[in-house]
């Protein structure tokens, strides 16, 4: 005879445990309608608007100014008829008026040191200087600036099916990014005296009217980002002779602006899988010195994008190769001063191309003709086709580790945006997590791909736990509109990653996720998603009632905790 001992340990779930937590998310969830179904794909009546932009803009190297001149014409393709358009003034952020100035919080260990209040002091004359807005006939039109925002009201209504077209032209003064900080500006080299320019959000832009929001026309505080129509831009950029412009786009006109040599480059990295320099060092180093006072222009034409950024500076050094994605090839390029270096001639370009390719098996083909990283100290910012990343190396070009993988991560994931949310066009001023969330999730597979173990920041499941079992009084969920959500990063970065790594790896399994997740992207590329769309596509593509994942993952706080309520002791006599 035999004595078999059992013990059952009963648990219990520490969190209010009740039959609401699996419920249904019908109540949550936006009533289906002809623009967008009940499955998650786009309806037979969605429709978006289109702002299609033709420009021309000069910097002025000398006192750090924009000058610029636009002709938008907008498409109304929604049933509505609209007695005025708002459109988006962003460097009015900086303006005096600002909403962000009044919801500052100071504190004392802001001030901790000469540095601190100069920064706090600096004066700066921000903000949109409007000369004018006219029809295309040169008829003043009527407007009203609201902040961040602007109304043009029309003499006659936008009837459905219609398009207008009207000019602006106005300047900014350029802000010095070390100084007042921002998404664009400029970086100054006191070194050789020479400025790095990276520029976005330089011109009015139409804001998004669709059947989700009306006009999209929160205020832009600073934090919440944008929300964009597609449109085909035409831009020409007049800058210093010896600048080297990147930007959203294909240049028109390299005949005219590089260097018999540099073109010939150019032509040789078209044709190469490994980066090859356009503009070396030596020819950089040059341009530092000589200063040319003569000015060139750039041309630029892009389609289907939802904005357009650039960055222009006589410190570029430029290396291109391709990638080919699907039957094209993707020219992948870096702009960088020498001050990047080591890290950005070994690194920068061949990240570019391995993001692309990543993301595309994951995500929909990339289609755009090219995809750049330019190099900007501190910051990771995005925009169609370019992006502004951080990682620079000391003075004397040595480096951490930590400062190479956070190079890294950030070409990775600025690269990433492309696919969300400038692809997967989702409203960044309502939805943080929409592209951030999504972004990091598919960074995080394309950093793993990219090195076996790659000590990935975001994604991995232990490293939400503790935000998870935090103070609630402080978390908010992930379900929450971009101004008013507590600890930034981890709402909108890490746990949404964490939720769809789990989600992959454990509760749907690789192909069931896989299949969905790209169901998701190829269903709203080139289009205007919603949260219940990306909710509903991944349940209608794969069989699974997510429900209460998105309940408790999306629309609440709560975070596993498991006790021992009991332990019991069984004996078997056999
Ligand atoms: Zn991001």
């Amino acid at each position: 005879m035999k004595k078999i001992l059992f013990f059952i340990i009963l648990f219990s779930l520490n969190s209010s445990f009740s039959q609401k937590k699996f419920a249904q998310l019908d109540h949550e969830f936006p009533t289906a309608n002809e623009y967008r179904t009940a499955s998650g794909a786009p309806g037979h009546k969605y429709y978006q608007q289109k702002a299609d932009y033709k420009m021309s803009i000069v910097i002025d190297d000398k006192t750090q100014k924009l000058s610029g001149n636009e002709v938008i014409t907008y498409t109304n393709n929604s049933p509505d008829i609209l007695t005025y358009l708002w459109l988006q003034l962003d460097q009015n952020l900086f303006a005096d008026t600002s909403d962000s100035k009044k919801i500052e919080i100071e504190k004392m260990e802001d001030f901790k040191s000469a540095g601190d209040i100069r920064k706090k002091m600096f004066y700066y004359d921000g903000g949109f200087k409007i000369e004018s807005i006219t029809t295309i006939g040169g008829q003043k039109m009527k407007y009203f600036v609201n902040k961040t925002m602007m109304r043009i009201d029309l003499d006659k209504p936008l009837l459905p099916g219609t398009s207008i077209s009207f000019q602006i032209k106005w300047w900014y003064n350029i802000n010095d990014r070390m100084a007042v900080g921002g998404r664009s500006g400029y970086e100054y080299f006191e070194k050789d005296d020479n400025y790095l320019y990276t520029v976005a959000q330089f011109f009015p832009r139409m804001c998004v009217y669709n059947d989700v929001t009306g006009w999209q026309n929160k205020q832009f505080l600073g934090r919440g980002e944008f929300t964009l129509p597609f449109g085909d831009y035409e831009v020409s950029i007049t800058v210093p002779a010896d600048h080297i412009v990147g930007a959203t786009g294909e240049c028109q006109n390299y005949r005219t602006v590089l260097t018999a040599e540099q073109l010939k480059r150019y032509e040789l990295a078209k044709k190469s899988t490994q980066p090859v320099l356009i503009v070396t060092p030596s020819d950089a180093e040059k341009a530092e010195k000589e200063k040319s006072s003569k000015t060139k222009t750039w041309v630029y034409k892009a389609y289907n994008v939802r904005d357009f950024a650039f960055a222009t500076s006589r410190k570029f050094i430029w290396d291109a190769q391709i990638q080919p994605v699907g039957s094209k090839n993707v020219l992948c390029m870096s702009y960088y001063p020498k001050e990047g270096n080591p890290l950005w001639e070994k690194y920068s370009t061949k990240l570019v191309a391995h993001t692309i390719k990543t993301y595309s098996k994951f995500t929909t083909d990339y289609t755009y003709p090219v995809a750049i990283s330019v190099h900007s100290k501190w910051i990771g910012m995005e925009y169609p086709m370019i992006c502004f990343n951080g990682g620079r190396p000391e003075p004397d070009g040595t480096y951490s580790e930590g400062e190479k993988y956070g190079m890294w991560g950030v070409i990775i994931h600025e690269v990433g945006h492309n696919f969300f949310p400038m692809i997967i066009n989702s409203d960044e001023r309502q939805w943080t997590w929409m592209d951030e969330g999504l972004n990091t999730f598919v960074q995080y597979l394309t950093e793993q791909e990219w090195e076996r173990g790659y000590p990935s920041r975001r994604g991995p499941a232990h490293m939400i736990a503790d935000y998870m079992r935090g103070d609630k009084k402080f978390i908010s969920p992930i379900m929450t509109n971009s101004e008013s959500i507590f600890q930034f990063g981890n709402n909108a970065y890490g746990k949404p990653a964490t939720a769809l790594n789990i989600l992959r790896e454990t509760v749907m399994g690789r192909e069931l996720f896989d299949f969905a997740f790209k169901t998701y992207c190829e269903r709203w590329k080139f289009k205007h998603p919603t949260p219940a769309d990306f909710f509903r596509t991944m349940e209608d593509a794969s069989a699974v009632d997510l429900d209460w994942f998105w309940r408790g993952w999306f629309y609440g706080t709560d975070n596993v905790d498991i006790a021992i309520d009991d332990i019991k002791r069984f004996q078997l006599n056999t």
